[in-house]
């Protein structure tokens, strides 16, 4: 489809918060995300699952607007990511764009990130501070506040070093909550962690899918986790969504053979 075809913005009673509109990435010939459309809706939980290489994570890093993009247009809030208006039509997004942009998404890694030469506090402030102009005394208190609801708040003077990997984990959600996204993205943040802290991180986003009404993707490789928690269930295979259901449906009665297939590999 040419760019003149897709919609400046989407209409007000068609616009769930993120929109991918036949997203095409592909690096040379190896072609990794293939004519993907998925909805994703306000306050949402969306788990992505499937065989590595697959593109789960390529998802996450189009959002993320670290890849450029080949075909398609990424919408959000009904606004294109990927795309900026100009003589009314589409054109690809500028730098300016995209940060804008970005500002609505956080993200969560599988490796935390955390600046080593800050405390938790200060790493969950800078954010804030730099980017939105906060006062030091407002990000503090935004900051404590999430540092308490990841159950960090004893460590906030602590470098990450000093603490153990499920911690910084925890403290790495507390920072991009800080900056007040609208969507939320993990990758994989539990498969760094030891067996024996991956239940305090599993817990804290339980506990934000409950109370916040937070627009949330996941990539995963957790099935029972991801069953636990999500409204919704993206199979993706070569590039495409194979099947998706809600997590019951899903893993109770996969109709797909890949899916089935996947699924009894996994267990
Ligand atoms: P998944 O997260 O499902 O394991 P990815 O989205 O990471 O899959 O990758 C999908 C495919 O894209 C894989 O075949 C991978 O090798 C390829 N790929 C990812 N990043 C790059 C890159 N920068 N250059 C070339 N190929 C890449």
């Amino acid at each position: 489809m040419e760019l003149s075809a897709y919609p400046l913005e989407l209409p007000p009673d068609d616009r769930p918060m993120v929109r991918f509109m036949n997203v095409t990435k592909s690096y040379g010939s190896l072609v990794v995300l293939d004519d993907l459309n998925l909805d994703i809706q306000r306050g949402e939980m969306v788990s992505v699952i499937g065989p590595s290489g697959s593109g789960k994570t390529t998802v996450l890093r189009m959002l993320m607007t670290l890849e450029s993009i080949n075909g398609g247009v990424i919408y959000i809030d009904g606004k294109p990511l990927t795309h900026m208006e100009r003589k009314g039509v589409l054109v690809p997004a500028d730098e300016a764009h995209l940060r804008r942009m970005r500002a609505s998404i956080g993200m969560c890694f599988q490796h935390f990130n955390l600046f080593p030469h800050m405390t938790a506090l200060q790493n969950c402030m800078e954010g804030p501070v730099q980017v939105l102009g906060l006062s030091k005394a407002e990000a503090r208190d935004r900051s404590e506040e999430l540092l308490k609801m990841v159950g960090m708040i004893d460590k906030k003077d602590q470098h990450p070093s000093r603490l153990s990997g499920g911690q910084q984990q925890r403290v790495a959600i507390a920072r991009a909550l800080a900056m007040r996204p609208r969507i939320m993205l993990f990758d994989e943040v539990t498969s760094a962690l030891d067996p024996e802290v991956i239940g305090e991180v599993t817990e804290v986003i339980r506990r934000l899918v409950a109370e916040h009404d937070l627009t949330m993707l996941m990539v995963t490789h957790q099935m029972g986790f991801a069953r636990d928690i999500s409204d919704r269930i993206c199979f993706f295979y070569k590039g495409k969504i194979e099947e998706q259901a809600a997590p019951e449906q899903f893993f109770t009665n996969p109709q797909r053979e890949r899916t089935q297939q996947f699924l009894r590999a996994v267990k």
